[in-house]
């Protein structure tokens, strides 16, 4: 499989479609999901054209899995979910249903999210 360039996320990186921007470091870039699951609802993607956790943990440089991985961290500092509790998760393939082929991390907060698996 190779990178989609015209996925909706590349878009984004690339300031054709706007975004709810909450964060950004040299590697990452965190905003707000269109369809919130939750309060708290953020999507943390590296700037780099990574399909999904396979190919991001599998190719990715350790400073892009730096900046990344601290990213997500301070997303969810920022969006003060710190101290009730956060999940965060990623989709890869089709039995997680991953929809954007770009690697994504979901940050959920801002509620009892119940089960890990629905
Ligand atoms: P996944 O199933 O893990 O690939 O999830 C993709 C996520 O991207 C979904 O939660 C969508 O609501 C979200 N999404 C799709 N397009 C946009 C967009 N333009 N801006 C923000 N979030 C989006």
């Amino acid at each position: 499989m190779t990178y989609d360039i015209n996925n909706i996320f590349a878009k984004i990186l690339r300031g054709e479609v706007l975004c709810d921007k909450v964060f950004e470091n040299g590697h990452a870039l965190a905003f707000k999901d269109i369809q919130p699951q939750a309060p708290e609802h953020i999507l943390v993607i590296p700037k780099g054209p990574y399909i999904s956790f396979e190919d991001f943990s599998a190719n990715a440089n350790d400073d892009e899995i730096l900046a990344f991985f601290r990213a997500v961290g301070q997303v969810a500092r920022d969006a003060g979910i710190v101290e009730t509790g956060y999940r965060i998760l990623s989709n890869h393939g089709h039995d997680g249903r991953q929809e954007v082929p770009h690697f994504h991390v979901h940050v959920l907060g801002g509620r009892d999210l119940g089960g890990m698996v629905p």
